[in-house]
C-alpha cells in the first residue's frame, strides 16, 4: 500500500494509490465510456472529475506532488492550466487561483468576495493643503437595488442557468486520443457569464433584473491641514455594491495643484523674490500674502548685501504638519537681482559710480600674443546649438503636480 496524502484522485477512477500506470489507464477508459456526455448526459461533472484524475496521476511530476502533499500540492505546483479552476473546485473545493495567484478577491475567511475599490483623484489647491478644508464630492455608485432587495425578481425568480449550470463558464473537452483531453474554457452566452438567468416576466422593474441600481453618492471630504500630494483619504466600503460582495472603498488620491508662487518640499515652503540692484545693495522691505491671507513684512536692512541667486529663511512660515498643524516647516526665500539695463547711467556718472563701489580686485595680465576675441550677447532662453542644453535650463522640475525640490527658480523673462 503506498503511503500518500490524499486518495481523492484515486478513489474518483476507483483504484488503489499503489496502482500501475496500466491500471489507471484501465480504469480511466472504463469511466470515461460509461460517463462520457454524449452517452450520459446525466452524469454532471462525472467526466470532469475522471479526466481530471487521469491527467493528474498519470502526469510524473503532479502525481508526485499529489502524492506527497494531496490536493495542497496541486494548488502550489499549479494543478491545471486555465480552465481547471473550475473542476479543481468541484473536487476539492474552494478556488485554484486564489492560492496561485493572489489575484482572487475572494476573502479567505468566508468566501465571500470583497469588491474593487474606486480610487479618484482629488486636485486640491495649496491653500487647501494650508489651510485644511471641508469639500463635498459627489459621485455615482452602485447600489442594492431596495424594490428586490439585491435580487432581481421576487423570490424564486432568479434561475441558475441551465447551460452552464451556474457556473457562467463553459468547459468543453474534447478527446485528442485515450487519456488526452483538451479543456476550453469559455463565458457561457446564455447568462452572460452570470450563471443565472431571470425571466424576462420576472424581471424587477426597478432595476431590470441587474440587482444594483446607480445611486448618486455625496462624500464629505476633510482635507486636513498639511496633507500632502499622494496622500489618500479612504471611505471604507462605499464603493460599488453588488450582491454577496463586501463593497471595496472609496479612495481619494490628493492631487496637489501647482501654485503660482510657492513650491512646496515636505513641510517647507520656497518662493522666489525678484528685487533690483538698488535693494539687493541698500536693503529693501516688502509684503507678502501667505496662503492663509496674512500679510508678512519681509525686511532687509540697509547695509547688508542680498547676492544674486542666495537664499533666506523664515522660520516657523512653512506648511502646517499634518496632525500637527501648529508646528510648521519653514519659508525660503530665493532672490533673483535684477540688473539695471544698458543705458541707465552715462559714462561719467559711471566714474562716480565706480568710486562709491568697491574697488577692482586685480588688474588682469594679458600677454602680447592674446588674441581678442569677439564676446556677443546671447538669449540663454534660446539655448546653445546641440540642443540638448536647452532642456536643460528648462527642468525646472515642473513634474505634474508633483511635490518640489528645493531648487526653486525664478522664471526668465
Ligand atoms: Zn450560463
Ligand atoms: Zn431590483
Amino acid at each position: 500500500m503506498a503511503n500518500v496524502a490524499d486518495t481523492k484522485l484515486y478513489d474518483i477512477l476507483g483504484v488503489s494509490p499503489s496502482a500501475t500506470e496500466n491500471e489507471l489507464k484501465k480504469a480511466y477508459r472504463k469511466l470515461a465510456k460509461e460517463y462520457h456526455p454524449d452517452k450520459n448526459p446525466n452524469a454532471g461533472d462525472k467526466f470532469k472529475e475522471i479526466s481530471f484524475a487521469y491527467e493528474v496521476l498519470t502526469n510524473p511530476e503532479k502525481k508526485d506532488l499529489y502524492d506527497r502533499y494531496g490536493e495542497q500540492g496541486l494548488r502550489e505546483g499549479g494543478g491545471g492550466g486555465a480552465g481547471m479552476e473550475d473542476i479543481f473546485s468541484h473536487i476539492f473545493g474552494g478556488g485554484l487561483f486564489g492560492f496561485m495567484g493572489g489575484q482572487s478577491s475572494r476573502s479567505r475567511n468566508g468566501g465571500r468576495r470583497r469588491g474593487e475599490d474606486m480610487i479618484h483623484p482629488l486636485k486640491v489647491s495649496l491653500e487647501d493643503l494650508y489651510n485644511g478644508k471641508a469639500t463635498k464630492l459627489q459621485l455615482s455608485k452602485n447600489v442594492l437595488c431596495s424594490a428586490c432587495n439585491g435580487q432581481g425578481g421576487k423570490t424564486g425568480a432568479v434561475q441558475k442557468c441551465a447551460t452552464c449550470r451556474g457556473r457562467g463558464m463553459r468547459i468543453m473537452i474534447r478527446q485528442l486520443a485515450p487519456g488526452m483531453v483538451q479543456q476550453m474554457q469559455s463565458v457561457c452566452t446564455d447568462c452572460n457569464g452570470e450563471g443565472e438567468v431571470i425571466h424576462e416576466k420576472d424581471r424587477c422593474k426597478e432595476c431590470e433584473g441587474r440587482k444594483v441600481c446607480k445611486e448618486v453618492k455625496v462624500l464629505e471630504v476633510h482635507v486636513d491641514k498639511g496633507m500632502r500630494h499622494g496622500q489618500k483619504i479612504t471611505f471604507s466600503g462605499e464603493a460599488d455594491q453588488s450582491p454577496n460582495t463586501e463593497p471595496g472603498d472609496i479612495i481619494l488620491v490628493l492631487q496637489e495643484k501647482d501654485h503660482e508662487e510657492f513650491r512646496r518640499d515636505g513641510n517647507d515652503l520656497h518662493l522666489c523674490h525678484r528685487i533690483g540692484l538698488v535693494e539687493a545693495l541698500c536693503g529693501f522691505q516688502f509684503m507678502l500674502t501667505h496662503l492663509d491671507g496674512r500679510h508678512l513684512v519681509i525686511k532687509h536692512p540697509p547695509g547688508k548685501v542680498i547676492e544674486p541667486g542666495s537664499v533666506r529663511v523664515v522660520r516657523g512660515e512653512g506648511m502646517p504638519q499634518y496632525r500637527n498643524p501648529f508646528e510648521k516647516g519653514d519659508l525660503y526665500i530665493k532672490f533673483d537681482v535684477q540688473f539695471p539695463e544698458n543705458g541707465w547711467i552715462s559714462t561719467e556718472k559711471l566714474t562716480e559710480l565706480e568710486d562709491l563701489l568697491p574697488s577692482r580686485t586685480e588688474v588682469p595680465v594679458i600677454s602680447a600674443d592674446a588674441e581678442e576675441v569677439d564676446l556677443q550677447d546671447f538669449d540663454i532662453s534660446q539655448g546653445s546649438s546641440g540642443g540638448h542644453r536647452h532642456e536643460a535650463y528648462n527642468d525646472s522640475s515642473d513634474e505634474e503636480g508633483g511635490p518640489h525640490g528645493p531648487g526653486v527658480q525664478c522664471a526668465h523673462q
